[in-house]
């Protein structure tokens, strides 16, 4: 059996560009499965059911919750948002490195219940570019640009929680950044206890 993947949660402020940089890192290498989301916010234009996420009612969400579906849930700027369980275990157990792009709370309570989950903050160069992006994507009105700013300010307080932070600045940088970054953590020694056994058990078998 090949090894169990990583998993991978990818946070940054709404506007940084976390779903871009995901989808050209994915496009990339094919180690590396997205996990959907469920939420209870409005599909934007071009977005798909079951593609960008589940979209969900309110009472099909909590439904999800008192089944215990869901890795985590967290509540952001009115609407729920959450990681179902079911594609997370399957790919990890395949052996991809399963991404959630999901935000700081969710972030914080995978990391409580699966220690080994790299954490990864995606900034942009500085929050004047932030806002550009936010506004520039068209998808907001210009009170959710607001809230989502606003937003901004209150995830900067848990950046330091995460194990690493990238800037978003020139895209294919960032990209060959967050793929560097996630090669570098199989090296780790402790996602490699097999090694560790198989060269102490074939030294022990040389030294008879
Ligand atoms: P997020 O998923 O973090 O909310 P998006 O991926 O939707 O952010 O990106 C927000 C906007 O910024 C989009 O219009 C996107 O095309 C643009 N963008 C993302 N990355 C870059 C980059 N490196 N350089 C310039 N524009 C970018
Ligand atoms: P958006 O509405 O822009 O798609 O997403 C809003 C925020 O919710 C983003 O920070 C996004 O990363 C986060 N998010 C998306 N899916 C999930 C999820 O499953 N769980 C949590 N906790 N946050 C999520």
């Amino acid at each position: 059996m090949g090894d169990r993947g990583i998993l991978i949660v990818v946070s940054g402020f709404s506007g940084a560009g976390k779903g871009t940089v995901m989808k050209e890192l994915i496009g990339r290498y094919d180690n590396y499965a997205l996990s959907v989301s469920a939420t209870t916010r409005q599909p934007r234009e071009g977005e798909a059911d079951g593609r960008e996420y589940f979209f969900k009612t309110t009472q099909e969400f909590e439904k999800m919750i008192a089944k215990e579906e869901l890795i985590e849930y967290a509540r952001y700027v009115d609407n729920y948002y959450g990681t179902p369980r079911a594609y997370v275990e399957e790919k990890l157990s395949e052996g991809r490195d399963v991404i959630l792009e999901i935000e700081i709370q969710g972030a914080l309570k995978v990391k409580e219940k699966f220690p080994e989950t790299v954490l990864l903050f995606l900034m942009p160069p500085s929050a004047q570019v932030l806002k550009e992006r936010l506004t520039g994507r068209g998808t907001e009105t210009e009170e959710a640009v607001r809230f989502r700013m606003k937003r901004a300010c209150e995830e900067a307080e848990g950046m330091d929680r995460y194990d690493y932070l990238v800037i978003n600045d020139k895209l294919s940088d960032c990209v060959e950044e967050v793929h560097r970054i996630i090669r570098g953590e199989h090296r780790k020694s402790f996602r490699n206890q097999g090694l560790i056994e198989k060269i102490r058990k074939e030294l022990m078998e040389l030294d008879k």
